[in-house]
């Protein structure tokens, strides 16, 4: 899944429709349990060979307590602050409206990446309507169908090109499984770091159990209620994200808040919640993992931080309500010993100790953020990891087994992101794994890289 395409419109163009021609069945969850309500409803769709979140923002006509049209305003505004791509849907029958002229607006005000199309457009209907849509001058209208599939192609031909655009700017949404480690890199061959700017925030995910306080800490981080918590909370389903600035760093925070109150619901919601909350990972550069300090490292805390550790994202561990402790140095050593006893692939995090409800802190956890950040995206030079391998095989050789001695000959760093490392040696299938967890302590050590995970890979060199 590459990038976020939400669909707007005024009522009756066709989103809907559209929405299911793209997600067909494949809707991940069924929205017909009492008590949860909804508002922008999302699934997985597919187009050609492109795989991307899908998000509607029709069913806003059920809202009864509110004036229609303040609603779908603010509903379409956040689902444009959601995605990567618009599909502004027209009804090429009826021709532009003035509430369509109002839609174009609110995407040019949001300066939001827009297709135009003209929906109903089927066989020749809809050629005049198609046309004034010019006028709403956000380019050309594709004249698609979505009742009868015409025009798909079209569509996917418009995609395509946004979608891989967004990709390469978008390392952090590819499962590090895909990363393909070429032999014969060299430093200079990975890009420098670049600090989150406002046209690349820093994407944050705060995971955690339910109750650890992760609305409490993305609310106040927000400072304001963006996140729609309280009573109608329901709302927030799957991972939805927020741009922020963060004591002035721009950051996309990754919610996955709705995941207790919909637990409340029933069970089998609760099931998926989870899943969405790791989904969030999957989307995040850095992860916090958030503890509430009365129940800190249980199992579930410890899946969710393995987790994030396996998908190789930056990792900060924040253990919450801290106002509520009496006793703080000794807190604080019992958390540190059960982190390095129970977490060791996550050695070197930060642990910073936060109180989401009141605030103190934010600015600690801010730092470590940006430096788990920073950490994950550091190139170390080839000539500094050589001379530090000699001196770590001179302290500690390899094994020899079967009398022949298996020799660490060059390493190079061959990504980051994280950081990975490449190193050419002698019986590679001999190394035990424990060699390779004292070079990458050795490395955190060494050049300071808590926070992120560290990969090596031995490759054969003769
Ligand atoms: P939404 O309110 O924008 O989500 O619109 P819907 O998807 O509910 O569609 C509104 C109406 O337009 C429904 O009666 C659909 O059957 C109809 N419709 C949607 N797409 C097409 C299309 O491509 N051609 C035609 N002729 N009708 C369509
Ligand atoms: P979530 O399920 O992880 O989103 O947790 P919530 O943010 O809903 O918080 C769960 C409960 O913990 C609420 O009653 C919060 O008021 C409370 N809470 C959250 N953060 C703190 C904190 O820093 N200190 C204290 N004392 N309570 C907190």
């Amino acid at each position: 899944m590459s990038f976020t395409l939400a669909i707007v419109g005024r009522p009756n163009v066709g989103k809907s429709t559209l929405f299911n021609r793209l997600v067909g069945k494949r809707l991940a969850l069924v929205d017909d349990t009492p008590g949860v309500t909804r508002d922008l409803r999302e699934g997985d769709a597919r187009l050609g060979d492109l795989r991307f979140i899908v998000i509607d923002s029709a069913g806003l006509e059920l809202a009864e307590d509110d004036s229609l049209q303040g609603r779908m305003r603010r509903l379409t505004e956040r689902a444009v602050e959601e995605a990567d791509i618009c599909l502004f849907v027209v009804d090429a029958r009826v021709g532009v409206t003035p509430a369509d002229e109002i839609f174009a607006d609110i995407l040019r005000r949001k300066n939001a990446n827009v297709i135009l199309a003209a929906n109903k457009a089927e066989g020749n209907a809809g050629e005049a309507g198609a046309l004034e849509a010019w006028s709403l001058g956000l380019g050309e209208p594709l004249r698609i169908s979505a009742e009868h599939g015409e025009g798909m192609d079209d569509l996917y031909h418009v995609l395509r090109p946004l979608a891989d655009d967004f990709a390469a700017k978008n390392v952090a949404a590819l499962p590090e499984t895909d990363v393909v480690i070429e032999d014969e890199l060299s430093e200079d061959d990975i890009p420098a770091y670049i600090p989150p700017s406002a046209a690349k925030p820093l994407q944050l995910a705060v995971i955690g159990r339910p109750n650890a306080g992760k609305s409490t800490l993305i609310n106040k981080i927000l400072n304001e209620d963006r996140l729609l918590t309280g009573p109608e909370a329901g709302i927030t389903r799957d991972a939805i994200s927020v741009k922020t600035d963060y004591m002035g760093t721009p950051m996309r925070i990754w919610d996955t808040a709705g995941m207790r109150k919909k637990a409340r619901v029933n069970e089998k919601l609760e099931k998926l919640s989870v899943a969405d909350g790791l989904r969030a990972v999957r989307f995040a550069e850095v992860v916090v993992v958030l503890l509430d300090v009365n129940i800190p490292f249980e199992t579930q805390d410890l899946r969710i931080a393995d987790f994030a550790e396996t998908e190789g994202r930056a990792v900060v561990v924040a253990a919450n309500k801290w106002d509520l402790e009496d006793d703080k140095p000794a807190k604080l050593l019992e958390l540190r010993e059960a982190f390095e006893r129970l977490l060791p692939q996550l050695k070197g995090a930060p642990l910073v100790t936060v109180s989401a409800k009141t605030g103190k802190g934010l600015d600690r956890l801010h730092a470590a953020i940006l430096k788990a950040h920073e950490v994950w995206n550091r190139r170390v030079p080839t000539a500094k990891l050589n001379n530090w391998l000699s001196a770590m095989t001179e302290a500690h050789p390899p094994p020899a087994p079967g009398g022949r001695r298996i020799k660490l000959r060059y390493m190079t760093q061959a990504k980051t992101r994280p950081p990975g490392f490449v190193v050419k040696a002698t019986h590679t299938d001999k190394i035990p794994e424990a060699y390779g967890r004292y070079l990458v302590n050795g490395l955190r050590e060494s050049f300071d890289m808590g926070g992120t995970p560290i990969r090596i890979y031995f490759r054969d060199q003769g």
